[in-house]
């Protein structure tokens, strides 16, 4: 934590009487004078297939922030197993060296949620007297997050596409699938994302304005070369979104 952090909390609490300050931070630091430190690390959010692939983050292999413990109350189950997207540039239309731009890796990512996950599908009849069908998911349960930047169409004023959007968008609407890009720099789209709002849409979102929500499905797209290789960080701070399903388009083979 920086030291004029620490030197801020200081002076607040020699102006400020009787002050209750509380910090939060993810990562280990060395606390600000006249504060207790308490470690919270039980995993609450993800199921444990989930809470495995986050823990290969080097924020934990590396000690910057504390391990999950066990859980004091047993999940129930594992969790869905991780769903695999793959791009690689010579297989069934790929293209590219990376998925941000291949509609096909767009295109298989729409299947799988349509017809294996059946997002934005009707809720089935029941089958029998006492059973309740459960609730399809909808398209904005679904958060994917890219380690570079998606970008939707750009239109010149009379609504004219100047410049197309990444491949891997086109290709999640060419196969059904409403999707919003959310920009790192629109204010209102974020949050609206954040409380829920808006039309029924699967949200693609850079990485920087996802900290603190949470989804059932949370999609990864990786590619092999990213600015944020040096800490793994993208299990840190995309995969930890995942309250569910967590579906990760890489590239290479299986
Ligand atoms: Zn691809």
């Amino acid at each position: 934590m920086a030291t004029s952090f620490t030197s801020f909390c200081e002076e607040l609490h020699g102006q400020v009487n009787e002050l209750h300050l509380w910090l939060a931070s993810c990562s280990n630091f060395d606390i600000p004078f006249r504060l207790t430190k308490v470690t919270l690390s039980e995993p609450l959010r993800s199921p444990p297939v989930v809470v495995r692939e986050i823990s290969q983050s080097r924020y934990f292999t590396d000690n910057y922030c504390p391990a999950y413990r066990e859980s004091s109350a047993p999940p129930p189950c594992d969790g869905p197993p991780v769903r695999y997207v793959r791009h690689t540039a010579r297989r069934d239309g790929h293209s590219g060296d990376e998925p941000d731009d291949c509609q096909a890796c767009g295109a298989e990512l729409a299947s799988l949620l349509c017809t294996d996950l059946r997002v934005g599908g009707t809720a089935g009849p029941s089958t029998g007297s006492t059973a309740v069908s459960p609730e399809p998911l909808r398209y904005r349960d679904v958060l994917v997050v890219s380690c570079n930047t998606l970008t939707d169409d750009v239109t010149d004023v009379t609504g004219k596409v100047v410049r197309p959007a990444s491949g891997f968008v086109r290709g999640l609407r060419q196969g059904g699938v409403p999707v919003l890009v959310v920009r790192s720099d629109d204010v209102r789209a974020i949050a609206e994302m954040a409380v829920m709002e808006g039309d029924d849409d699967v949200v693609v979102a850079d990485r920087s304005v996802v900290a603190g929500l949470e989804r059932p499905v949370v999609v990864l797209v990786r590619g092999s070369v990213m600015d944020c290789d040096l800490f793994n960080d993208e299990r840190f701070d995309i995969m930890s979104r995942c309250t569910s399903q967590l579906v990760w388009v890489k590239t290479g083979r299986p």
